[in-house]
């Protein structure tokens, strides 16, 4: 079986694990702005930090309303949203039972930055599916990233 593969510039990749440092101990939020390839492979150009509106943002993440539609408006037709990131200061790169509740599951990737060892920060991508059976829950699928 082929893995999935995901594609991230560089310098997206260094906006996305600088934001989420700088947000410590809280969690942090953004948004991946990109393309999908003609082999149906998704690639990240750009990220979009977004101000986390959750109630308590040390341990949860709600991507803030008017800024998520100012970024995907900004976006245009020019780019379409790749993924959706949030950090998780204390715990691993791993979807909790929460995240896997997102209403966002046809977005083609969401990403976790564990800043557990915050010199050393893990990142994952998984493309959330639906189960073949039980049609309330989502599986996670993890992605190879590749960096360019
Ligand atoms: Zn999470």
């Amino acid at each position: 079986m082929n893995r999935l593969q995901i594609r991230i510039h560089r310098q997206a990749w260094s906006e996305m694990l600088g934001h989420c440092l700088e947000a410590m101990p809280r969690e942090a939020c953004g948004l991946l702005f990109g393309y999908l390839s003609a082999a149906g492979i998704p690639v990240a150009l750009n990220y979009v930090p977004i101000a986390n509106a959750a109630a308590n943002p040390l341990h949860s993440f709600e991507l803030h309303p008017q800024e998520l539609v100012r970024a995907l408006y900004a976006a245009g037709g020019k780019h379409e949203l790749i993924g959706i990131v949030h950090s998780h200061p204390r715990s691993a790169p791993y979807p909790s039972d929460r995240d896997l509740a997102t209403l966002w599951h046809t977005t083609p990737s969401h990403w976790i930055v564990s800043l557990r060892d915050p010199s050393l920060p893990a990142v994952k991508a998984f493309a959330f599916r639906k189960r073949q059976q039980e049609h309330s829950s989502l599986e996670a699928i993890s992605y190879d990233i590749i960096m360019e």
